[in-house]
């Protein structure tokens, strides 16, 4: 494996940094979650241009021009021979003093690791997931605004070991007011009568690229699809259910807190949304 650390490669062993990096001490940077199918990297300029508006959000000036990173992730792919897998870029406020002020951190590190994928397991897509809610609130968009895809992920750990406790592998997250946010690495949907809702991005959710995508094939499909305030209640009253993220692509859900969801098997629509996702994912791309 060939990790990219600010313009070299370095083997798994010796790809390190510094413990003084304030990514480590504080959470202190930005990430990606990418993937690539077929030779090709799915959706890399909507990502690279959601990393620079994260770094642009905590003040972090990225030492390279977003061509430069777009060439950068391409050229470790193909150093890793990457056919399909994920790619993990990284970029860390850099290493600093102990303090917390940014100002001590001289020079941001970027780092690039091009791997292969940890998906969630097959019979969660042939027979859909159980999740439940966290008790943990999502941050408050006034704090850690959760559209910032900061390396601060305690928020979302917290919700996935509750789910991890209630033996599932996704949790709702609700915001402040007790509205459906997102989970605690997806954006969520549901279904009803007929129509596709899914949480307005104000409510304290990631710019899923996944999200974004699936709206646009949805309304090609002919759905409405309508960003609007969710309560549990409307999520235990739908017909489908359904996740999306770059890792997971599209992912039935038919349990919410032991409440079964439309027929108890993964629905038509999600079916058809995750077919059209499917196709996409073979024919675009930027070619490695
Ligand atoms: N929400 C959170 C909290 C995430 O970390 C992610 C990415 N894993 C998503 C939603 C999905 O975003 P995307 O479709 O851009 O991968």
């Amino acid at each position: 494996m060939k990790i990219y650390i600010d313009g070299n490669y370095y083997g798994k062993e010796d790809a390190k940094i510094s413990v003084f990096d304030h990514g480590l001490l504080y959470g202190d940077g930005v990430f990606e979650g990418i993937r690539v199918y077929h030779r090709r990297v799915f959706k890399l300029k909507e990502h690279i241009q959601r990393l620079y508006y994260s770094a642009k959000a905590i003040l972090l000036s990225i030492p390279m021009s977003e061509e430069a990173m777009c060439r950068a992730v391409v050229e470790t792919c193909r150093a890793n021979g990457l056919e399909n897998g994920y790619i993990r870029l990284i970029v860390t406020r850099g290493a600093g003093s102990l303090g917390l002020s940014p100002d001590s951190c001289k020079s941001p590190s970027v780092i690039i690791i091009a791997n292969e994928i940890q998906l969630y397991p097959r019979e969660f897509y042939e027979k859909g997931m159980e999740i439940i809610t966290a008790a943990t609130a999502r941050n408050l968009v006034n704090a850690v605004n959760p559209a910032i895809k900061s390396l601060n992920y305690l928020n979302n750990i917290l919700a996935k070991i509750e789910a991890n406790n209630a033996g599932c592998e996704e949790a709702i997250m609700l915001n402040s007011e007790g509205f459906v946010a997102e989970c605690t690495g997806d954006n969520i949907f549901i279904l009803h009568h007929g129509k596709i809702f899914t949480p307005p991005l104000a409510s304290g959710a990631l710019y899923g690229i996944t999200r974004n995508t699936v709206i646009e094939l949805a309304e090609e499909a002919g759905y409405e699809v309508e960003e609007k305030n969710l309560t549990r209640y409307d999520l235990f009253i739908s017909e489908e259910c359904f996740l999306t993220g770059s890792g997971a692509e599209i992912v039935p859900v038919v349990m919410i807190d032991k409440r079964v969801i439309g027929e108890g098997k993964p629905g038509s629509v999600t079916r058809q949304l995750e077919a059209k996702y499917r196709a996409l994912t073979r024919v675009s791309g930027e070619p490695l």
